[in-house]
């Protein structure tokens, strides 16, 4: 049997309905023999973690490893703790990311604390569909624990910030951890920089009784809320395996993850000069303002392996997702939820309160359609969507974007679902609308004549 496994984030499904502890334990045997000897281990906090963390251990054994255990921690904890222990050969975090409390899933990390590219998961994928051989009983692996991770993460996040100066400065900050694995790392982030911080949502309830762990302003209204009644400089909110970080002004603004990219790259590009590494699907506010701060922007396929690995090979200054997902290359180079908070609080110490710096941002719309697609016709679509635009300026890194003066067009197949993606965005939100509404009659149109 052959198949795929991983999708854009792993392995991930509904416990007990496809992703069970029998997957868990073959996926964690066929990772076993891949990487070999020492394989750090963690888990976001659903209620589900223990059963597959257990099944993927004894996996993991079977197949020769030995076992760190991280316990519960944001999955840049784990990528830390890999990339500094050279006797590491890799990391498997166990987590859904933003899913519901039902999913779960499984994330393999490389040795270099990036998140394992496409070739190897297919490597790892071979292995799972053959017949995979057992250590004999003389080389089965071990378990043991790591607690100390945290920490040693937690001091390295601390040393890349100016914390004497946000110390001075005597911040209050609203945290909402999402019930998720933040919880410990984030609110003890913060006691070292010394900000006051209000917390929410920070019991590791994996059933999520919070809100849902995707950290949309819909799902946000009660840190709206603390925020403004606490008069805090700041609120932040993690994703469920906090890898991802949005912020709320100090006049409690949600900011787009668009806004904080584009403020963090302003506050990188005062230090020194480079470039500014996001997927085409960014806002084009990011590149004016990273312009106009004397940056240069490159663009990449969208997906956070593929925007970590361009800034490795280029040797990037800065980079980042619109969903708040951030790198930092002088930590490390995967998208990181603590380090992203502890960087927007030196941003706001040096240039000042985040609701004045988000009104000085350039002022873009954003106007996003979907339709369903079977994926057997998202190419044809794709290529039809190229031939119809050909008289324009095209951009082919993923999909086709269509640039305009004032904005631009991207025409995307979705990666993991039936779905056919549009997004518009110009400074005017009727050009934005009118675009989006325009180019969706035609796809769908051409799409109901292949059909
Ligand atoms: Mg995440």
């Amino acid at each position: 049997m052959k198949g795929r496994l991983f999708g854009t984030n792993g392995v991930r499904g509904i416990v007990n309905d496809g992703m069970d502890c029998v997957l868990a334990m073959q996926l964690g045997k066929a990772i076993g023999c891949y990487m070999g000897g020492r394989i750090a281990l963690a888990t976001d906090t659903r209620t589900s973690r223990d059963m597959l963390s257990s099944a993927a251990s004894a996996g993991l054994t079977a197949a020769g490893a030995d076992v760190i255990e991280l316990g519960i921690v944001p999955t840049p904890v784990l990528q830390h703790y890999v990339r500094t222990h050279e006797d590491v050969n890799g990391g498997v975090m166990v987590t859904a990311s933003h899913n519901p409390p039902e999913f779960n899933g499984i994330k393999c990390v490389d040795s270099d604390g990036t998140e394992l590219p496409r070739d190897k998961e297919q490597d790892i994928e071979e292995l799972f569909f053959s017949k995979m051989e057992c250590a004999d009983w003389e080389s089965v692996g071990s378990m043991r624990s790591a607690p100390e991770a945290e920490d040693a993460y937690l001091d390295a996040v601390t040393e890349l910030v100016d914390a004497n100066a946000i110390r001075s400065a005597g911040l209050t900050v609203v945290m909402d951890c999402a019930n998720g694995a933040a919880y410990s790392a984030g609110p003890r982030l913060m006691d070292r920089l010394g900000v006051r911080t209000i917390t929410v949502n920070a019991d590791p309830q994996g059933k999520f009784p919070g809100h849902p762990s995707e950290p949309t302003e819909e799902n946000l209204r009660d840190l709206i809320s603390l925020v403004k009644a606490s008069g805090a400089d700041l609120g932040v909110a993690f994703d469920g395996d906090a890898d991802r970080a949005v912020f709320v002004d100090d006049e409690g603004n949600y900011l787009s993850g668009d806004k904080s990219l584009a403020i963090i790259a302003k506050a990188a590009l005062a230090k020194s000069k480079g470039t500014v590494v996001t997927p085409v699907s960014s806002s084009s506010m990011v590149e004016e303002v990273v312009l106009s701060c004397g940056g240069t922007v490159e663009y990449t396929p969208v997906g956070s392996p593929v925007v970590a690995r361009r800034m490795m090979a280029i040797d990037a200054l800065f980079g980042g997702e619109e969903n708040g997902g951030l790198i930092f290359p002088e930590h490390q180079h995967c998208r990181d939820g603590p380090m992203t908070a502890a960087k927007m609080l030196e941003a706001v110490v040096r240039h000042g309160p985040l609701s004045q710096q988000a009104a000085s941002l350039p002022v873009y719309h954003t106007e996003k359609r979907k339709f369903p697609c079977p994926d057997g016709l998202k190419m044809g679509l794709q290529v039809y969507a190229k031939e119809l635009f050909a008289d324009e300026r095209l951009d082919e890194t993923d999909g086709v974007k269509i640039i305009h003066d004032d904005g631009w067009v991207l025409l995307r197949p979705s990666g993991t679902e039936p779905i056919f993606r549009i997004y518009s965005e110009s400074s005017s939100p009727q050009k934005a609308a009118e675009r989006a509404d325009l180019i969706q009659k035609q796809l769908q149109e051409r799409l109901a004549r292949s059909e």
